[in-house]
């Protein structure tokens, strides 16, 4: 009897303490750094999908009802699917409000909010552009503000979270320094992108946005607003096109202005390269290859 204590007493330990879900790949590969073998988790999107419309699966809903905790991204980047899955989650743990739920958003600043907004419009991006993880300085912040909930939630483990946020830090304010240097080479470089999925890149690093394939955020290119796009547009090199939407319409305006279309990941797993956060933006900087 006593061995089978002893034995429970190591599997307690070795175990996972807490169940996080995710919901994009990035956020998970956050909490990966800083948690280790004391979480567990599981990420909703895929890093190939449109982070705007995620398909909602059963699946999701069975791993939301046993979290400890949910982290998003917020900022309405998931409102076409996380409000349903909540719901039915039945997990009173992880609903608004609630300690058990993460919104990563309220953390960083969120650039090009609207100054009124109509959703009617079509427009996916009602309270400014969700897509802060692609500013590489935006990382440190969000690794530090999930250290302090993983802390909240469990506190036994926070010294081992504390270390585990520091070696992050230090690998990747090494990083940093040699992306900043790389991207510093496109410094006032013109751009069109598909979606206004890079903007936070581009306003780190200096990179000139002349125009989007769409005509709002979430609207799909029309023949009109192309045209209008290719006959004001002069110097653009790189037209930025993300894994999930045609690519047509991006080879299209690349031909008409001589530029060169670039495929670029978004997310962690959104093309083979980027297998992780550190691979991420390595890959992004190969792929504009300055
Ligand atoms: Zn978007």
């Amino acid at each position: 009897m006593r061995m089978l204590a002893i034995l429970l007493l190591l599997f307690s330990f070795s175990f996972a303490n807490l169940k996080v879900v995710a919901t994009y790949p990035w956020i998970g590969e956050l909490v990966k750094e800083i948690g280790k073998d004391r979480v567990s988790i599981y990420v909703i999107a895929k890093g190939t999908d449109d982070p705007h419309f995620v398909v909602p699966k059963p699946s999701h809903i069975a791993k939301m009802r046993d979290a400890d905790l949910l982290i998003m991204q917020g900022a309405s980047l998931e409102v076409g699917f996380l409000p349903p899955l909540l719901q039915q989650s039945n997990n009173p743990k992880i609903q608004p409000g609630r300690q058990g739920l993460l919104d990563l958003s309220e953390f960083v600043k969120i650039i090009e909010k609207p100054v009124s907004v109509s959703r009617a419009m079509g427009d996916v991006h009602p309270e400014g552009n969700p897509h802060y993880q692609l500013d590489p300085h935006n990382i440190p912040i969000l690794a530090e503000v999930i250290k302090d909930k993983l802390c909240q939630l469990d506190e036994g483990n926070c010294v081992y979270y504390k270390g585990n946020l520091e070696d992050f830090l230090r690998r990747w304010d090494a990083k940093l320094k040699v992306w900043d240097k790389g991207f510093s080479k496109l410094r006032s470089v013109k751009v069109i992108e598909y979606h206004k999925l890079y903007d936070y890149l581009l306003s780190r690093y200096g990179m000139v946005l002349v125009g989007t394939l769409e005509p709002l955020p979430g609207i799909p290119p029309t023949a009109k607003h192309i045209e209008s796009l290719i006959s004001q547009a002069q110097g653009v090199k790189f037209i930025l096109q993300d894994v999930y939407h045609e690519k047509r319409t991006a080879e299209y305006v690349a031909k008409k202005l001589n530029a060169r279309m670039v495929i670029l990941p978004h997310d962690v797993g959104a093309v083979p390269e980027a297998n992780n956060l550190f691979s991420l933006f390595d890959e992004i900087l190969r792929r504009l290859n300055p």
